[in-house]
């Protein structure tokens, strides 16, 4: 198997490991090991199934297949390997309900609104034969311990991931605050942020860019509800640099 896509990985926590590609991450979750129960929480980019699932057999063995994959939203930089994964692996996709248009073929993602740019992603995706909404009490399949949380404003549907004992917090794109960053919905989205800034996490993991520890991720998001209004109105640029290291 030739990988194509440069990439690292590196241990967070004993059972969360980060699977960086060039512009976005994937986790495994689960402690290494033949026996081991485990998720993929997205899928990396295009092109990414056999890097993933190059790491996938060191880690967990080629025949230890995974529980679930689980969606943080539908963009494609985060599904990219999702049909050819949950094929390979025979296993169920879930995303959030208001995500399934977007993922099923039957919406594209809104215009982003963005102070530099007007763009979209493309999303003619159809994974319908795979996907299911998560239970509605917050478990996240395969995933004890674990708890899905509706963090919408980056997309409706777009979910973040945490874990109450250890406090890891897994944002996916639900801050993404440069110049590129993208939201059809600025109420909900200042709502998740105050949501996530109440879980206090002690480990804050973006889907681009690097982890932070809960005392930046804390400073950071109070810095943030503060100057919200300046984020959607001016002065764009300032909380730009202030907040880069959470990436797009
Ligand atoms: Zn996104
Ligand atoms: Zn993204």
């Amino acid at each position: 198997m030739e990988n194509t896509l440069l990439t690292t990985h590196r241990e967070l926590r004993p059972d969360l490991l980060l699977i960086t590609f060039p512009s976005v991450n994937a986790f495994f979750v689960g402690h290494a090991g033949t026996d081991s129960e485990w998720v993929l929480v997205d899928t990396g980019p295009e092109d990414s199934s056999d890097c993933i699932l190059e790491c996938a057999g060191e880690r967990f063995g080629c025949r230890n297949n995974p529980q679930a994959i689980i969606l943080t939203h539908g963009h494609l930089d985060h599904i990219g390997s999702v049909m050819r994964l949950s094929e390979y692996w025979d296993v169920p996709v879930y995303a959030h309900d208001l995500e399934m248009p977007y993922i099923t073929g039957q919406r594209e993602y809104p215009m982003v609104e963005s102070r530099s740019s007007q763009s979209s992603l493309p999303s003619r995706v159809d994974i319908s034969f795979w996907v299911l909404p998560p239970p509605k009490d917050g478990r996240v399949p395969g995933l004890s311990g674990w708890k899905w949380i509706h963090t919408p404003g980056h997309t409706d549907g777009h979910i973040s991931l945490f874990r109450q004992t250890d406090r890891t917090l897994l944002i996916g794109d639900a801050l993404t605050l440069d110049e590129e960053y993208q939201t059809a919905d600025w109420d909900a989205l200042e709502g998740s942020i105050k949501l996530l800034r109440d879980l206090h996490p002690s480990l804050a993991v973006p889907s681009h860019g690097e982890p932070m520890g809960g005392a930046e991720f804390s400073h950071h998001l109070d810095r943030l509800i503060q100057n919200f209004d300046t984020v959607v109105n001016s002065d764009y640029a300032y909380l730009t640099s202030d907040i880069g290291q959470l990436g797009n």
